[in-house]
């Protein structure tokens, strides 16, 4: 039999990886191959933290590749006529690969399965393997296409039988000869943020080890707490595929307890934006339930915009979050809430503004997360209470109760203490630790009534 190809894209691992086994089984050598697309940059989804962690991660499927007597091959260019030009340097039969969910990735398929067919060559996409089920493999009963609700959704993937996960091969044959560029190195890649995460399997499976060990029993009870960092940190690999979301999934199930079944409920959520993004792709641009809304614009919502950005809104707790953004690729849930909040209700700000601004610097940035998370919070998305706005004091007072996450962020502020860090213009000029940190872009009151009036609620 001929060798066989598998086309890795966002499943960057060797364990739990029904593609490569699939090929495996079938052939006796494989070509295991990453494409860097140009048309992955043009669609706005190549930032430089996701292109350094994303460099790691192939520099670490590589190792994994040689120490089991493979390697990688990378080529550069539009995936269908690389993959299609490499099926027939190596004569190969079948390539396989993982089902995407964005519009992107569909197309991308549909083309690579139209170019390979015409080839005499066959396709196998394999489903769940970057969700733990695969994107609507539940539908609620009466024919919708997916669950607008999460609720319901989690309840029905709770009870569906998971596979066991796979291990990795022990041996990966690689035919002689065939031509790679070199591997990508994040010392190529500019402008990467300082605080960035180390990418690739091993860290990632390292990670998930101390996590179950140490941490996840604590998950429910601390999963808040903005200065505890007690969530996991596993988005990115996640994001990348670096780990199976369903082996994830299976190792908190076994561990067992209310910490670990609130961990994997959280994981359900992003299988439930996956679901929803393979049904409705529109929603990387369009609302996905429309209020109606007319965002500010003009040099007033640019300069709020920009302030926003900079982490200078004179919200102590909305500034945290934005510096810890841009520091390192990443932000905490309740803070990536808040921020959000802030300039979508507070300042009456377009979501998509705000998602752009994530996904230039998120590490675990993603069509489905980032913009069914920020269409959410902006009340256009799957909540059912889409006019909630989030009071950035009262929000410290409860997730950063001593101040500590603004201490770290915010140098200007580190010699206050709470309650007063939280609220740095009720003080007197000469009780502030430093002049530079701005007053508020908006008192909080005017930015509700603006949001209420917007919404028609009064
Ligand atoms: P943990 O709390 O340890 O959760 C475990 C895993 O569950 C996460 O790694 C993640 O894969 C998943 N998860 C947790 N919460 C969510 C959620 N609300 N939606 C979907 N999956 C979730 N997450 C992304 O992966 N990519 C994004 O681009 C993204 N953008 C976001 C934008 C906004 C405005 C908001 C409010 C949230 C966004 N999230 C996104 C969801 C969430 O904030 C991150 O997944 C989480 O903070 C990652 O940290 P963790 O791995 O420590 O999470």
């Amino acid at each position: 039999m001929n060798p066989s190809v598998v086309l890795f894209t966002s499943d960057l691992r060797l364990h739990d990886h029904p593609p490569l086994r699939a090929a495996l089984e079938t052939a006796p050598e494989v070509v295991p191959l990453f494409v860097r697309d140009p048309a992955v940059d043009r669609a706005g989804f190549a930032a430089p933290n996701r292109l350094a962690f994303l460099a790691d991660c192939l520099t670490d499927l590589d190792a994994g590749l040689r120490a089991r007597g493979g390697r990688l091959v990378v080529r550069q260019g539009d995936t269908v006529a690389e993959v299609r030009a490499l099926v027939r340097e190596v004569d190969a039969d079948e390539v396989h690969m993982a089902a995407g969910y964005s519009a992107f990735a569909r197309e991308r398929e549909r083309r690579l399965r139209h170019a390979l067919e015409s080839d005499g060559r066959r396709l196998y996409v394999h489903d769940g393997v970057i969700t733990v089920l695969p994107a609507g493999e539940v539908t609620p009963a009466g024919g919708a296409d997916h669950y607008a609700l999460f609720t319901p959704y989690y309840r029905r993937w709770s009870g569906v039988p998971l596979r066991s996960p796979a291990p990795a091969p022990r041996t990966v044959r690689v035919p002689a000869g065939v031509r790679s560029e070199a591997v990508p190195s994040r010392a190529d890649v500019p402008s990467v943020s300082e605080g960035l995460a180390v990418g690739g399997e091993r860290a990632g499976r390292e990670r998930l080890t101390a996590w179950m060990a140490r941490q996840v029993d604590a998950y429910q009870d601390r999963h808040d707490d903005l200065a505890g960092d007690a969530t996991s940190r596993l988005s990115p690999y996640l994001h990348f595929g670096a780990l199976s979301a369903a082996e994830v999934v299976h190792k908190a199930r076994a561990a067992g307890g209310a910490g670990a079944e609130a961990f994997v409920r959280q994981v359900c959520w992003r299988d439930f934006h996956h679901q929803v993004l393979n049904a409705r792709p529109d929603i990387a641009t369009e609302d996905y339930r429309p209020r109606h809304d007319r965002w500010r614009h003009g040099k007033g919502a640019e300069a709020d915009l920009r302030a926003w950005q900079e982490g200078r809104t004179g919200y102590p707790l909305v500034d945290a979050a934005m510096r810890q953004l841009a520091y390192e690729g990443w932000m905490h849930n309740r803070g990536r809430l808040l921020a959000a909040s802030f300039l979508t209700k507070t300042l009456y700000l377009d979501w998509r503004l705000g998602a752009r601004h994530f996904l230039g610097l998120l590490v675990d940035g993603d069509v489905a997360n980032n913009q069914l998370n920020w269409q959410w919070v902006a009340g256009t998305g799957t909540d059912t209470r889409p006019n909630r706005v989030l009071n950035p004091v009262l929000q410290a007072r409860k997730y950063d109760p001593d101040g500590a996450y603004v201490r770290r962020w915010v140098p200007e502020l580190a010699d206050l203490e709470a309650p007063s860090i939280h609220e740095p213009w009720k003080l007197a000029p000469h009780e502030r630790a430093s002049g530079d940190y701005p007053e508020p872009v908006v008192g909080l009151a005017d930015g509700l009534a603006r949001f209420r009036r917007a919404r028609e609620l009064d």
